[in-house]
């Protein structure tokens, strides 16, 4: 698939305090892997409108992070997750590349996307940040397809290692979009039991135990994941890509390497190219340990451009 990858400088500009596992050098990490890959890279910096974080959170969340951030130092929203004098325009920019991806993969320009730039999203409730989260970029980008562009329906899977608590708050009143996470059961945040189905039904969660290796978890996406986007079809498939399911991840425990995560690209951009139009946008989420996260997104990324 033609592949373009956004890349956000205002990333590097948000800064959680010392120490935070959620760092600016795992940004340099990505941009190392896609300098590596060798595709197209498209630096970034074009702000998400308001309207387009309204689809999504609610008003009087998007006025905090607007408000939130200090003019030096940083702030806490909750036990993990800060701002710092750029994290508005990082967070911004992120979800502006979301949707710039959606355009491009919808107006024929590139037929795969990824989105990379930081915080991270999927954390990220209508009403709260959330896990080093402040805006859910995800599924803005979905909800920019659904309601700026005319599509009828979207998917998101989520292959980070933590459930996407966030994702899955806002596709319980959003019955155009399916949510499908594979994670690590019974971790941060807590959520993601396969019971939660959804009011609409338009939700899949496999918690995976502790210790669970690639091709177990392979096996999950293809025997409950690709089934469900088979029948959905949907006209656009977004990845929550996270990588810290890698065995050396150090805020998860289970047994991923980068040779899982290129398996996982292959099947993402087949999935792609059978049933949403080989329209495929995939946003950066987690990954902690930077060697291990540069490798995976290098055999992530060729996996898509070989596809
Ligand atoms: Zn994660």
């Amino acid at each position: 698939m033609k592949t373009f990858v956004y890349a956000c400088p205002d990333s590097f500009d948000h800064h959680p305090p010392v120490g935070h596992p959620e760092h600016a050098g795992r940004l340099r990490a990505v941009l190392d892997a896609a300098q590596a890959w060798g595709g197209e890279v498209v630096p970034w910096r074009a702000h998400a409108p308001r309207a387009a974080l309204e689809r999504v959170h609610r008003v009087d969340h998007v006025d905090r992070v607007f408000t939130a951030a200090p003019p030096a130092g940083e702030i806490s929203l909750d036990a993990d997750t800060w701002m710092s004098p750029g994290s508005l325009d990082a967070a911004l920019a992120a979800a502006g590349a979301g949707i710039a991806a959606v355009d491009a993969v919808l107006d024929g320009e590139a037929e795969a996307a990824f989105v990379a730039a930081r915080p991270p999203g999927h954390h990220a409730e209508p009403d709260r940040a959330m896990g080093f989260c402040l805006f859910n970029t995800v599924a803005i980008a979905a909800m920019h397809g659904l309601e700026a562009r005319g599509l009828s329906s979207a998917a998101v899977v989520d292959i980070d290692v933590h459930h996407g608590n966030g994702s899955q708050a806002f596709a319980e009143t959003e019955p155009r979009l399916t949510f499908a996470s594979i994670h690590q059961g019974w971790i941060y945040p807590g959520t993601g039991a396969a019971h939660e189905t959804g009011a609409h039904g338009n939700i899949i969660n496999l918690p995976m135990a502790a210790g669970t290796r690639g091709e177990e978890w392979l096996d999950a996406i293809k025997t409950v994941i690709l089934p469900r986007l088979e029948q959905a079809k949907p006209d656009i498939l977004l990845v929550s890509a996270g990588f810290d399911a890698h065995e050396a991840d150090p805020l998860a425990g289970l047994g991923l390497n980068e040779r899982d995560y290129a398996a996982a690209g292959a099947l993402l951009a087949n999935a792609a190219q059978k049933w949403s139009g080989s329209r495929l946008v995939c946003v950066l989420e987690g990954g902690y340990d930077c060697p291990a996260l540069e490798r995976s997104v290098r055999a992530f990324l060729g996996a898509l451009s070989k596809a």
